[in-house]
């Protein structure tokens, strides 16, 4: 493709000027002028209101994707075990199907798993894809990818959406390679374009600096993963769904690996996405026996203790217990953060919680723009105080 100038046409307005990101196009006594530093990415096309910016590359055509239907979810299981986040995907599935006007379904794989099905449906799918096999016992990246291609090829859905776990993170790529899809993993917020009916995945970008919304307009299915504790599970004991079973054929060989031994870690990680009050700390803490105080306030008032990366890589608290963008996603009733700034890449954690307490010695502190209830002090002695209050009460 190449790009170039009508100078009849352009008016110096420098709209491409801006819109380059490579630096290609500067103005030259008045008018824009294209330099070898153009990569011919097309930026400056849409910008230029005069249509002076020309090019020999044909308008990309959006394919017809009218038999693509369906938001689908993955029910991601262990051992026959359901992970909360499918059901929190199934909620979400629930309010962008109904935009769509479209229905939702849920894809089992498993071994002896079809009691399940039951509480797929329960949670908003209209369909449960079931698939059952001996060698789909316990996750394989490869057996589970030839079912889920086979079951993307066979029923086209419109939106396929698996949770970001150690089992999602392995097969969403997997998947969307195969069917030659892109894929948005981490997202935080999912929604229908009201305009073209597509998509708009939004993440953090840029080392958390920016949340980025991507759509995808030439390939189906449009693939997301989101981390758990993001999504709302939305129950709905009415739903009538019913069980479309696969008919699985996988031979040892072709899946290639086997499991021989599933060895559990003794000390069970903790799973925050599900506490309802939550007590953080980040620097401000101090050190680790500042944090034993958090975990008295903890204790207390029923809750958990977790905090920054920063409290994390000092040592404070184990790593399970981090909040943010390369820890966990929480939505508690309550979240208490003590000597915590606020940086984007912690709020991304712990943006959907109900009500946010923040106790900081900085009044400009961003923790104060996603807080409820903010306190200007030392926790040092707030956090003492609190606990001597919440005892005598
Ligand atoms: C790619 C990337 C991913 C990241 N992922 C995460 C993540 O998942 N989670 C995360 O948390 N961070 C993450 N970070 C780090 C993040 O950018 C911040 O550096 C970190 O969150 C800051 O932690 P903090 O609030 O504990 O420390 P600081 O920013 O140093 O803030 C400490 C706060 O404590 C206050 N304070 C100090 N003493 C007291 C006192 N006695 N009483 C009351 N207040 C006091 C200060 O006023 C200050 O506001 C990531 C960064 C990058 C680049």
């Amino acid at each position: 493709m190449t790009v170039w100038i009508d100078t009849e046409l352009c008016n110096g307005c420098k709209r491409c000027v801006k819109a380059c990101p490579y630096e290609g196009v500067e103005i030259r006594d008045g008018k824009a002028y294209i330099l070898e530093r153009c990569t011919s990415c097309g930026a400056c096309l849409e910008t230029c209101k005069q249509m002076a910016m020309q090019t020999d590359a044909k308008p990309r055509v959006i394919p017809d994707f009218s038999d693509w239907e369906g938001v689908w979810v993955f029910a991601e299981q262990r051992g026959g075990e359901l992970n909360t986040v499918s059901l929190e995907l199934l909620g979400k599935a629930q309010e962008l199907a109904g935009t769509l006007n479209q229905e939702v379904s849920a894809l089992l794989l498993g071994s002896k798993v079809a009691k399940l099905a039951n509480t797929l449906i329960a949670y908003g799918a209209d369909h449960v894809y079931l698939a059952e096999n001996a060698n789909l016992k316990d996750y394989r990246t490869i057996a589970y990818t030839n079912v889920m291609e086979e079951l993307v090829a066979k029923y086209k859905p419109n939106i396929l959406l698996m949770g970001a776990t150690h089992i999602g993170r392995d097969l969403a790529p997997r998947v969307s390679r195969r069917v030659g899809v892109g894929l948005t993993a981490d997202c935080t917020e999912l929604s229908i374009d009201p305009e073209e009916g597509i998509l708009l995945q939004t993440r953090p970008a840029f080392g958390g600096n920016v949340m980025a919304t991507i759509a995808n307009r030439y390939s189906r299915p449009q693939m997301a993963t989101v981390r758990p504790g993001v999504m709302e599970a939305l129950k709905k004991p009415e739903n009538k769904g019913n069980v479309i079973r696969h008919k699985v054929s996988l031979t040892q060989k072709e899946i290639g690996t086997k499991v021989l031994d599933i060895v559990r870690e003794a000390k069970k990680a903790v799973n925050l996405s599900e506490a309802k009050l939550i007590v953080a700390g980040g620097r401000g803490v101090g050190d680790a026996k500042g944090f034993k105080v958090l975990q008295k306030l903890a204790g207390l008032v029923g809750g958990e203790v977790a905090g920054t990366r920063v409290a994390v890589e000092e040592g404070w608290i184990p790593a399970d217990r981090q909040i943010g963008q390369t820890g966990q996603s929480v939505k508690p009733e309550l979240y208490i953060a003590c000597g915590i700034s606020g940086a984007i890449q912690h709020r991304a954690g712990m943006m959907n919680s109900r009500y946010v307490i923040a106790i900081n010695k900085d009044p400009r502190a961003p923790i104060f723009q996603v807080a409820d209830w903010g306190i200007v002090g030392d926790l040092h002695k707030l956090v003492p105080e609190m606990i001597k209050q919440l005892k005598s009460g």
